[in-house]
Formats: C-alpha cells, sequence, structure tokens
C-alpha cells in the first residue's frame, strides 16, 4: 500500500486495511533478512496515519504466519505473528543533511519518508524482521541446547556432567 502524505488532511486520521502477499513477504525477508523467517500467507495489517503538521503519527497492527528457527534451541516452528507499531514520520528533506537523517533513523520510534509517497509494506516488512531478529523463541520456557553435546535440552536431559 502506498499513502499519499501530501493528501492527508491535517489532525484527520487516515485509515486502512490490506494485506501484502506471502511471495513479497518473503521476497523482502530473503533480500533484507538478518533471521530466517518465511510467511506461510499473506501478512494482514490495518494502519491508521494522523497529519500532526510537523510529523505524521502512524500505527499499524499486523499479523502473519510465519515458519520461524528458534534462537536458543535451533528447533523450527510456526506461529501466527502479532504486532502493533506505533512510530513517528518526519519528512527527510525536513532535516538539514543526510547525516541528521542518519541519526534519526537510529530513534527505532522516529523513521523519514520523501513526499510525496509512504510505502507502508516495506516499513511494516522491515518491523516485523527486526523485531524476529532480536530474540525469536519456541516457547518462553525453551531450554535451549547442551553447550557440550548439542542436545536439545527441551526433549530430556543429556548425560553431560554438570558442573
Ligand atoms: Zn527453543
Ligand atoms: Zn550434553
Amino acid at each position: 500500500m502506498i499513502v499519499q502524505i501530501d493528501k492527508l488532511s491535517i489532525s484527520k486520521p487516515f485509515t486502512a486495511s490490506s494485506e501484502i502477499p506471502a511471495e513479497r513477504c518473503n521476497e523482502y525477508f530473503a533480500e533484507m533478512g538478518l533471521g530466517d523467517e518465511k510467511a506461510l500467507g499473506p501478512m494482514t495489517y490495518s494502519v491508521t496515519l494522523t497529519n500532526r503538521g510537523k510529523h505524521i503519527d502512524f500505527e499499524a497492527d499486523l499479523k502473519v504466519p510465519l515458519a520461524l528457527s528458534c534462537s536458543r534451541c535451533g528447533q523450527d516452528f510456526t506461529r501466527d505473528f502479532e504486532m502493533h507499531l506505533q512510530l513517528k514520520l518526519v519528512e527527510a528533506s525536513s532535516f538539514g543533511n543526510a547525516e541528521e537523517i542518519e541519526l534519526k533513523a537510529d530513534d527505532l520510534d522516529t523513521i523519514t519518508y520523501r513526499l510525496p509517497n509512504f510505502l507502508v509494506d516495506d516499513i511494516l516488512l522491515e518491523s516485523v524482521d527486526l523485531e524476529l531478529d532480536e530474540q525469536c523463541l519456541c516457547s518462553e520456557s525453551c531450554k535451549g541446547v547442551c553447550f557440550n553435546c548439542g542436545q536439545n535440552l527441551n526433549l530430556g536431559d543429556c548425560s553431560c556432567p554438570k558442573s
């Protein structure tokens, strides 16, 4: 979905729902992906953009069925991944130079866009990718693997001596 930022009226929220085909999600994850997630179906989402004059408030709820690998035990699993996003969009040219834009882009809650169009899909895909790269566990109580023999400790203890 592409939103024409300059068409948003001041303070009047713009709401829309759409979906991103699984093929497009996987294309993105493969190109930009830090982890090894794979979409098993389309990402569905709804977004609200509110023009505040100097910036745009951006809110999104998304859902996508994913095949994932646990970052602790390495086990593959699937999950209906859901995420709520709240971001502040600032027009890129309202910053003095490229350096400042970079600095702002490091701030997780603020992202820049270029007029006139804002690419919603890319922001959503990037956010999912970053979120999953931080930590992705098959379960909160995942025991991981034995560093000595490699046994998946969720499936039972290994016989390595415990020090
Ligand atoms: Zn695990
Ligand atoms: Zn062991």
